[in-house]
């Protein structure tokens, strides 16, 4: 075939994975692979969560974007600035014109503080913080081992968010560090949720509210933040309850990246790209394709979710440009380690059809305990950053990493109860 152009935006979790493994297929003569990136700075995020407890520090887990992608792709350090559909071509900010036969996007999900009213006003990165940026979580390392009482308000402030259960998995932490430092007793940890329960999905929110419980948090449902006044260390709902805080730890509301609005027709009202649940095909155009946060499917913005996406859309790519029927499809599997403190974490696992289940979840190195804590399972979360490094992000195939959930192990209610 003639030379092709494939271009993603992005260079984080799902764009430099997407852009390896299709280095790994093809030929250099045959494709031609340009990221594009507004920085040279690839953050672990999962890593984020460790960063105010002092487990981890930033640059532990920073590495420079240029160096995870493989030889012979092409990176621009550089905004993007608009996708012309019709005419399968992108604007960089600095005025080049990337034209494409596909187009991947990979841009993530942008937190967007300031759409939340006194957020970002007095207080922001003094009493108000959130470890969902690098640099939030550094400055609440500070706020937090210098805290000797008081209370803690950990908040997400809407869905979707990146990584549902790492607001909760701050609490389980907040939690261990205090007591770990002997000053549990005067502290108060709140978390404060606009759900109904800890979580989205019926089996694990009941697991998780009663761990909750079993640690002395609070928890405080449907409440949907209308305001934060960070001067008097207050945190508002619309329906008019009040929560007072010493430290509020929030998770903004996300949405997608700004370009996505200029682009007519690629993004939704939220700025996320309407995409196939199956094939990670975009609804803006069959040579458009999409996976991670950017998306708007029905499933948790996560690296895992972003990791089997990578392997399908890489999949139907090369079908694409081959002219052959895609025939990769995601089932939207997904799954995540919960740490809860104390050396331990949960682990769930689902897709679009099955919510997260007790039981065992099959790996090569034995079954994980599944919606139970383990030490074990906390182990495998900490194994993880170097497995995404060395593996994930080149785009290795890892044998128990397929992108089908596996239903063996998975203990189901029988039938007619809940
Ligand atoms: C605190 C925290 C903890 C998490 N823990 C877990 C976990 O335990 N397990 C798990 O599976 N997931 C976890 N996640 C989620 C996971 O990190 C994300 O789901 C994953 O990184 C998504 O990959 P992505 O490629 O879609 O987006 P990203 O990796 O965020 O990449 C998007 C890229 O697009 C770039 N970009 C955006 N807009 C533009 C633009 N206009 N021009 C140029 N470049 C642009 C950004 O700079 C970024 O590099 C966590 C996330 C956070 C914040």
């Amino acid at each position: 075939m003639s030379k092709k152009h494939v271009v993603v935006l992005g260079g984080g979790t799902g764009g430099t994975m997407v852009a390896n493994r299709l280095r790994r297929r093809f030929d250099m003569d045959e494709l031609e692979i340009h990221v594009v990136d507004r920085d040279d700075r690839h953050v672990y995020q999962p890593g984020l969560l460790f960063v105010p407890f002092g487990l981890a520090r930033v640059d532990e887990i920073v590495r420079r974007r240029r160096r995870q992608l493989h030889g012979g792709i092409v990176f621009h350090e550089n905004e993007v600035a608009e996708v012309w559909i019709e005419r399968d071509e992108v604007l960089l900010d600095d005025g080049t014109v990337l034209p494409y036969d596909v187009l991947v996007v990979a841009t993530g999900a942008r937190l967007q503080p300031e759409e939340t009213d006194g957020l970002t006003g007095p207080g922001w990165n003094e009493r108000v913080f959130t470890f969902y940026a690098p640099d939030g979580a550094e400055l609440l390392h500070r706020a937090l081992s210098s805290l000797r009482s008081g209370t803690v308000v950990v908040n997400l402030v809407d869905m979707p968010i990146k990584c549902p259960v790492a607001p909760l998995e701050f609490a389980f932490l907040a939690d261990w560090f205090f007591r770990d430092a002997g000053r549990r007793s005067d502290i108060e940890l709140v978390y404060a949720t606009p759900l109904d329960g800890a979580f989205t999905k019926p089996v694990a929110s009941q697991r998780l509210t009663g761990l909750l419980a079993e640690k002395h948090i609070e928890l405080v449902t449907e409440f949907n933040v209308g305001e934060v006044d960070g001067a008097a260390g207050r945190v508002s709902a619309f329906d008019g309850r009040e929560l007072d805080f010493d430290l509020l730890v929030t998770v903004p509301l996300h949405g997608g990246a700004a370009y996505v609005d200029r682009s007519p027709g690629l993004g939704d009202a939220l700025g996320f790209v309407p995409t196939d649940r199956h094939t990670l095909q975009t609804l803006a155009k069959e040579n458009v394709f999409a996976l991670g946060d950017a998306t708007d499917l029905p499933i948790s913005k996560a690296g895992s979710v972003t990791h089997y996406e990578a392997g399908i859309l890489a999949d139907n790519v090369a079908c694409l440009l081959g002219g052959r029927e895609l025939e990769g499809g995601y089932d939207g599997h997904a799954n995540c380690f919960i740490e809860t403190g104390f050396h331990k974490a949960l682990m769930i696992d689902f897709n679009y059809e099955t919510e997260p289940l007790p039981g065992r979840f099959p790996t090569a190195l034995g079954p994980m305990p599944l919606l139970r804590e383990s030490r074990l399972n906390h182990l495998g979360k900490l194994l993880f950053q170097p497995i995404y490094w060395h593996a994930l992000l080149p785009g290795r195939e890892l044998p128990g990493l397929g992108p089908a959930m596996p239903n063996a192990g998975k203990r189901r209610a029988p039938a007619g109860t809940t």
